[in-house]
């Protein structure tokens, strides 16, 4: 019961160029709902922002995104409004947060949170959890649901997947296991 569980909360997804990774973040991005958060994790140049000017796309946001390593947090109006966070500068966006930007949560927003791990405290504890690393132009996606809205979110977008052969598709279950 526990492995299965693991691994309905996790996927792990390689891409081989910045373009599927686009498809990957506009494929999620067309399934999320206001509330919803994404933490984004890896190192510098990792693919978070790529991955996320995808998700805008698929939430229907016309604009192109910038990164918001120095502007801290980006906000765009597409479905429903989506707030781009880079903690890269943590205390720079944790004075931010405290000054209200934290409350802005409780809205109907999506958050996308860059360097996630250096604000997780301020950041809903049901969300969606992605690592991404590689060199070269291969990236490996992990995503872990953190909560219950986070997990069926994250089915939505494993069906998605499966629905469109053209994508990356995930690493197999018995890969998945081995890595627990
Ligand atoms: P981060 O926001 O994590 O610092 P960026 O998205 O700004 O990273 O930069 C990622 C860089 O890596 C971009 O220049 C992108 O074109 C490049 N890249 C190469 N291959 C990939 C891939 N498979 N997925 C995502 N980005 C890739
Ligand atoms: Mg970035």
């Amino acid at each position: 019961m526990g492995a299965r569980l693991e691994l309905e909360r996790a996927l792990e997804i390689a891409t081989t160029a910045p373009e599927q990774t686009v498809a990957l973040g506009r494929l999620l991005g067309a399934r999320l709902e206001a509330g919803d958060c994404v933490a984004l994790l890896g190192e510098l140049g990792a693919g978070k922002t790529t991955f996320t000017s995808g998700l805008g796309a698929g939430m229907g946001v016309d604009a192109a995104l910038a990164s918001p390593t120095y502007l801290l947090c980006c906000e765009y109006e597409g479905r429903c409004r989506l707030l781009h966070l880079d903690a890269y500068f943590a205390e720079r966006l944790e004075s931010l947060l405290g000054e209200g930007l934290a409350e802005r949560f409780q809205e109907e927003t999506v958050i996308v949170a860059e360097w996630a791990g250096r604000v997780a405290e301020w950041l809903p504890e049901d969300r969606l959890e992605l690592t991404l690393d590689g060199e070269g132009e291969a990236r490996r996606l992990v995503f872990r649901a953190l909560g219950e809205r986070s997990a069926a979110r994250l089915e939505g977008f494993r069906q998605a997947l499966r629905a469109s052969p053209g994508l990356p598709q995930p690493a197999d279950a018995a890969g998945a296991r081995e890595k627990g």
